[in-house]
């Protein structure tokens, strides 16, 4: 059953008391900190970071609302206000943390880059935004400096000359009365089909980002919680800093890159309780094998989720052979500013489904009974976004004729109840009357134990209108050869039937990803057909 829209505002209105303020409104760097600080929590940890070197920090409550408290006055003493950007581009450490605070905490609206993007991504981002400040280190900067940039404008280079003097000599300033509806939060989405578009959240978001930790995700105070995306991208501002702490849990923050090695020996230093990750990096731990888990005291870990795109059924279950607990999956998007569906803890997971929609949440699928059809939510939720900056046309757009937000998404529905996701609207293939979703087709592909990742396209075809064509990245020590290629399309066939099965199989040593963890179909598909690539500056390092 959904929640009549009555109780649904009643529900919100409920949750949002223990995080507003006592001006009587919300801010998110209060709700996430503060309010801990004042209810005599300060002393506990907030975050507990490990950097590329090995070297270690922990910063309480207490600290953190200090820090976020210097650099909100900073801001302050620099006319930067409520209602101004303040980008970030920085690596994870401490300061990003104590940034992104203090820029809320001062009113203003937190823009986060990724550290990796270039100078033109960024004159592109600064601009759109029409930023007021950059938070950032003198290397970034020197290296990335766009040649022009919005004026007024202040870079701040965190490692500056005289910077933690500056800094020291300042009083904390508290958090400015804002409301849930001012602006608070600035994310560019991950540009997976098409240029990055700018959604703008307000700090009452954080009221839905405290529930769907708490439900979806099983958080309590005092949980270690390690989120392992990336702080330029939404899952890393909403669960990699803000939720948790509003639970009032620890977090855990790895400056490093992926490596598998590192990854399980900090979950089992840091004695990780909740643990939230994608997709790409649940298939890279599997390709590294079950050894490595099987070494680690993992004991402490209660929960595994994934976030960002499907989670392969065979993913799910090596979650039991490797943490001994199936992986959660969630789902959700830069607009809808939370998790929306998933499994909670606690309940069965069915490999290949997303789950229910969380308390507060009613989502539907606009087809028939069991059909696929786009997957919709019903407005309002507290951490549903105001609309895509500048962009009136495509704000507009996400809405159907009676209100619903639609997700672009496809999914089903289980006689249960439970969603299943089957694809991006604009990622669906048509071949010979079928509509394909690329998801169910990578899927049989994993289950081959050849295969480590796969991404399928279409190809326009002059019979079938399209054809599915799959790239495949194999496992160490495989050898891409045609009769793999063979036996890849026989299993696919017979897991699928001709229709749906690929044609064509090319192997690749890596498959091209997008900086939140995503496969880049559309860049595969325009290399293909020789067409222009389009906005790659989301993409991650040495994808091809
Ligand atoms: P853009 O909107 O710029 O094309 P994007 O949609 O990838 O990029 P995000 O907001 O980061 O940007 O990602 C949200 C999308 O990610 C969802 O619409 C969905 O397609 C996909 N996604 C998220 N979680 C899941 C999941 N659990 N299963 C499948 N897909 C998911
Ligand atoms: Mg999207």
């Amino acid at each position: 059953m959904t929640a009549a829209a009555p109780d649904r505002a009643a529900y919100w209105a409920a949750e949002a008391v223990p995080l507003t303020g006592p001006w009587g409104g919300v801010n998110m760097a209060w709700a996430a900190v503060d309010r801990h600080v004042a209810a005599g929590r300060g002393d506990r940890p907030a975050l507990r970071w490990t950097g590329r070197d090995g070297a270690t920090a922990t910063l309480s409550y207490a600290d953190l609302s200090e820090a976020s408290g210097r650099f909100a006055a900073l801001l302050r003493g620099l006319g930067v206000g409520k209602g101004n950007v303040v980008a970030s581009l920085l690596p994870r450490r401490p300061v990003l943390y104590a940034a992104a605070l203090g820029a809320l905490r001062a009113g203003c609206v937190h823009a986060p880059l990724f550290a990796a993007f270039g100078p033109e991504p960024l004159r592109l981002r600064l601009t759109l935004a029409g930023a007021r400040a950059v938070v950032t280190t003198s290397a970034l900067w020197a290296r990335k400096a766009p040649a022009s940039l919005p004026d007024p404008f202040d870079a701040l280079l965190v490692d500056g000359e005289g910077w933690e003097d500056r800094l020291a000599a300042l009083e904390p300033a508290p958090c400015v009365s804002t409301g849930p509806d001012d602006p608070a939060l600035l994310h560019f989405t991950s540009g997976t089909t098409g240029a990055p578009k700018g959604a703008l959240h307000g700090h009452g978001a954080i009221v839905a980002q405290h529930a769907t930790a708490r439900d979806a995700l099983g958080l309590r105070a005092g949980d270690v919680f390690w989120c392992t995306a990336d702080p330029g991208w939404v899952t890393g501002t909403v669960y990699g800093l803000l939720a948790p702490l509003a639970v009032g849990a620890t977090l855990v923050a790895d400056e490093g890159d992926f490596d598998p090695a590192r990854w399980y020996a900090l979950l089992e230093r840091e004695r990780v309780s909740v643990w939230y990750t994608t997709p790409t990096a649940i298939r890279m731990l599997m390709r590294a094998g079950l050894d490595l888990p099987r070494r680690h005291d993992l004991s402490a870990l209660r929960h595994v989720a994934s976030v960002g795109e499907p989670l392969n059924a065979e993913a799910v279950t090596w979650g039991e052979a490797a943490f001994g607990r199936p992986i959660h999956d969630t789902w959700w998007q830069t607009e809808t500013g939370a998790i929306m569906l998933a499994t909670p803890p606690g309940q069965p997971v069915v490999p290949g489904t997303l789950g229910f929609p969380v308390p507060g949440i009613e989502a539907d699928v606009l087809a028939q009974a069991g059909e696929a059809g786009e997957l919709v939510l019903r407005p309002p939720w507290p951490s549903m976004f105001q609309g895509y900056l500048h962009d009136e046309a495509h704000s507009r757009a996400c809405f159907t004729d009676d209100g619903w937000y639609r997700s672009g998404d496809l999914a089903r529905r289980d006689p249960d109840g439970r969603f299943r996701f089957v694809g991006r609207a604009d990622d669906m293939i048509k071949t010979s009357g079928h509509l394909v979703g690329p998801f169910e087709v990578e899927s049989v592909l994993l289950e081959h134990p050849a295969v480590a990742e796969a991404a399928v396209i279409g190809r326009p075809d002059p019979v079938a209108g399209e054809v599915v064509e799959a790239f495949v990245a194999l496992k160490a020590g495989v050898v891409g050869d045609d009769a793999l290629a063979r036996d890849l399309v026989a299993h696919a066939r017979r897991r699928l039937g001709p229709a749906l099965a690929p044609r064509a199989i090319a192997f690749a040593d890596s498959l091209p990803h997008t900086r939140s963890g995503k496969i880049l179909r559309r860049l595969l598909k325009a290399r293909e057909l020789g067409l222009p690539e389009g906005d790659t500056s989301t993409l991650q390092d040495g994808g091809r």
